[in-house]
C-alpha cells in the first residue's frame, strides 16, 4: 500500500490502480535511457520519480538501456549512465536490461502482426513516407504496398533481416489507419534497414526497431506496471496501446509528465553533444555542463540533486525552473555539512610592522558554525599575511567598510589591524600594505570586544598553500538559451566568461592535503571542491561549486557578539 507523503498526479493514478487491484497490486517502474549521451539533470528528475515511486510502493525499479539505434550509441555512454544512476541512489539491484536483448522476441512479434494482416513491408523511402503522411487537417495517402499478401510480407521481412536490401529501401509498417486524426497512427514505421554494427549485438542485425514499436514491448517483457515518460509521448500513447492490444500481450500503463527545463541551461542531448564535440567545454564532465558527471565533478552532492528533484515535483504542464533553485539546494546541503576554510583568491600582501619577526601564533578557528560537533582547528598567524585584493581600496567608495588607508578591520579569528601605509612599485602598482595590529583585540579573549565594521579573511604568508582555483559561472547568458536572434544558434548565447582560472591563490595550510572530491566553504567566497581529475595533495586545484549568499552577514554578527 502507499506509504508516500508525496502527492502528485502520478501517485494518484497508482493509488487508484492499487484500489482496483490493477496489476495485482504490483508497482514496477523503469528508467529507459538511450545510450547516446551522458545523463543530465532532466534525467535525474526521471530517475528520482521512477525510483522514488518504486520505493514508496514497495515495488521494483529497472534500469533499461533503450539501445535500439546503433548509429548514435556507444559503450562509453552505457558505462557513464550506470555510474550516474547509482550515484543518485537509483538501486536497480540485478535488474539491468538492454532492449537489444529483446530483438529476437520483437522480431517474432512483428511476424505475428504480419500474420494477422496488421503489418506490411513498404518500399517507399523516407521522403515518400513523410510526403504521404498527410497533415493535421488532411488524411494521409495509403502506400501502394499496403495490400501485399501476408506470404509476400513474410518473405520480404525475412529477407530484410537477412540483409538483402540496402539502407532506406524498405520498412516494415503497421497497418492501422491513414485517415486517423492522430498522425502517429498513420501506418507508422516499425523497422528500418540499417546496416550498422551495434555496440552489443555487433553484426547480428541489419534491421532496427523504431522507438514506438519497441518501447511498449520492452515494458511488456519486463512486466513494468507504470511506464512513465515525458509529455512529448502523449500523442504516441494510442500507438503504444495499439501494438500491445493487437499482439495480445501484457499491457503496462503509459503515463506522461512535463520534462524539466532550467533557466540558463540547455538540456537537449543533441546540443550537449555539440558543446562537447565542438569543444565549447572540456568534455561531458566539464563542471559547467548540466550533466550529472559535470555536477559531480563540480562538487554537487547527490543529496542536493535529490532534494532539488523532489522539491520541483512533477506536473502535466511544461515550465521553466529557475536555476537559482538548484543552487539553493546545494547551498543548503553544503552549509550544513562542509568544513570552513580561509582562502585568498586574489592575494594582496600585508606586513604587520609591529608584529615580532619570526613569531608564529596558532589561532583557533571554527570548523562549521552550523555543526558544533565539527569542532575547531588551529591556523597559523604571523607578521606577513595575504588578504584579498577586494578587501582593500585605496580610495574607498561610500559605505566601504573594509580596509583602506587609515581604517581598521578585524582579521577573522585574529586581531584588528589598521592600514598605515600603501607601498607601490615604480609603476604605481600596490605591492603591499603596511599595517599595525592591536594586541589587545585577539579573538576569543576578554579584551577583544572592541568593534569594527568589517571582518575579513586572511592567510599567513609563511604557511600559505599555492593553488589553482577555477571559478565557474553559468554557461549561457540568456535565461532561455534556445531563444536566439535570426540567423544565429544557441551557441551565440554562450557566456564568454563562464570559466575564470586563478593560478596564484593562497590557501590555509590544512587545504594542502585535501583529497580529490573534498568540499569546503571558503569563508566569504563560496563553496569549493578539490577537482577529482586535476587536484593532488600538495598541489590542490579547486572548483567553485557555487557562490555564497548572505551567510557572511550571519557569521559577522556572531563574531561581533
Ligand atoms: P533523446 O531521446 O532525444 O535522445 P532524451 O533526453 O529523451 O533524449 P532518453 O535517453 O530517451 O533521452 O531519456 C531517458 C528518460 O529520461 C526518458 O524516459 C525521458 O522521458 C527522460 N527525460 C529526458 N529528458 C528529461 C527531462 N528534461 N526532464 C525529465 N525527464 C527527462
Ligand atoms: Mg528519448
Amino acid at each position: 500500500m502507499t506509504t508516500t507523503e508525496k502527492n502528485d498526479f502520478i501517485r494518484e493514478i497508482i493509488d487508484e490502480d492499487l484500489k482496483i487491484n490493477k496489476f495485482q497490486g504490483r508497482v514496477h517502474t523503469r528508467f529507459p535511457p538511450e545510450p547516446n549521451g551522458y545523463l543530465h539533470i532532466g534525467h535525474a528528475k526521471s530517475i528520482r520519480l521512477n525510483f522514488g515511486i518504486s520505493q514508496d510502493y514497495n515495488g521494483k525499479f529497472n534500469l533499461r538501456f533503450d539501445d535500439t539505434n546503433p548509429e548514435k550509441e556507444e559503450q562509453e555512454y552505457v558505462d557513464s549512465i550506470i555510474e550516474d544512476v547509482k550515484w543518485l541512489g537509483g538501486d536497480f539491484e540485478d535488474r539491468l536490461f538492454y532492449a537489444s536483448d529483446y530483438f529476437e522476441q520483437m522480431y517474432q512479434w512483428a511476424v505475428d502482426l504480419i500474420k494477422k494482416g496488421k503489418a506490411f513491408v513498404c518500399d517507399l523511402n523516407g521522403d515518400e513516407i513523410r510526403a504521404t503522411r498527410g497533415t493535421l487537417t488532411e488524411p494521409g495517402k495509403e502506400s501502394p504496398f499496403r495490400n501485399r499478401s501476408i506470404e509476400e510480407n513474410l518473405d520480404l521481412f525475412e529477407r530484410m533481416r537477412k540483409g538483402e536490401f540496402p539502407n532506406g529501401t524498405k520498412t516494415l509498417r503497421a497497418k492501422i489507419d491513414m485517415a486517423s486524426p492522430n498522425i502517429n497512427l498513420r501506418d507508422p514505421i516499425m523497422y528500418r534497414v540499417v546496416h550498422e554494427g551495434h555496440h552489443r549485438q555487433r553484426d547480428t542485425w541489419c534491421i532496427y526497431p523504431t522507438y514506438d514499436w519497441a518501447h511498449g514491448l520492452e515494458d511488456s517483457i519486463e512486466n513494468i506496471t507504470h511506464s512513465i515518460c515525458t509529455l512529448e509521448f502523449e500523442n504516441h500513447r494510442p500507438l503504444y496501446d495499439w501494438f500491445l492490444e493487437n499482439l495480445g500481450v501484457y499491457h503496462p500503463q503509459q503515463i506522461e509528465f512535463a520534462r524539466l527545463n532550467i533557466t540558463y541551461t540547455v538540456l537537449s542531448k543533441r546540443r550537449l553533444l555539440q558543446l562537447v564535440q565542438e569543444k565549447h567545454v572540456f568534455g561531458w564532465d566539464d563542471p559547467r555542463m548540466p550533466t550529472l558527471a559535470g555536477f559531480r565533478r563540480r562538487g554537487y552532492t547527490a543529496d542536493s540533486i535529490k532534494v532539488f528533484c523532489d522539491k520541483i515535483g512533477v506536473s502535466k504542464k511544461d515550465s521553466m525552473i529557475d536555476v537559482a533553485m538548484l543552487e539553493w539546494s546545494i547551498r543548503e546541503d553544503l552549509n550544513k555539512n562542509t568544513q570552513r576554510a580561509m582562502a585568498v583568491l586574489n592575494p594582496m600582501k600585508v606586513v604587520l610592522t609591529n608584529y615580532p619577526e619570526g613569531k608564529v601564533e596558532e589561532l583557533s578557528a571554527v570548523n562549521n558554525p552550523e555543526d558544533e560537533s565539527a569542532g575547531s582547528r588551529m591556523v597559523p598567524f604571523s607578521r606577513e599575511l595575504y588578504i584579498d585584493q577586494e578587501d582593500f581600496r585605496e580610495v574607498p567608495p561610500q559605505k566601504y567598510y573594509r580596509l583602506s588607508p587609515g581604517t581598521e578591520v578585524r582579521l577573522r579569528y585574529a586581531y584588528i589591524i589598521k592600514c598605515e601605509k600603501v607601498i607601490k612599485d615604480a609603476k604605481g602598482n600596490i605591492t603591499e600594505l603596511h599595517c599595525t595590529y592591536d594586541p589587545a583585540t585577539k579573538s576569543g579573549t576578554a579584551t577583544a570586544n572592541r568593534k569594527v565594521k568589517s571582518t575579513i579573511h586572511w592567510v599567513s604568508a609563511h604557511a600559505a598553500v599555492n593553488a589553482e582555483v577555477r571559478l565557474y559561472d553559468r554557461l549561457f547568458v540568456k535565461e532561455d538559451p534556445n531563444e536566439v536572434e535570426e540567423g544565429k544558434d544557441f551557441l551565440s548565447n554562450i557566456n564568454p566568461n563562464s570559466l575564470q582560472v586563478l593560478t596564484h591563490c593562497k590557501l590555509e595550510p590544512m587545504l594542502n592535503i585535501a583529497a580529490p572530491g573534498d568540499r569546503f566553504q571558503f569563508e566569504r567566497t563560496g563553496y569549493f571542491c578539490a577537482d577529482v581529475k586535476d587536484s593532488k595533495p600538495g598541489a590542490p586545484v579547486f572548483n567553485r561549486i557555487v557562490t555564497l549568499k548572505d551567510t557572511w552577514a550571519k557569521i559577522e554578527q556572531k563574531e561581533k557578539k
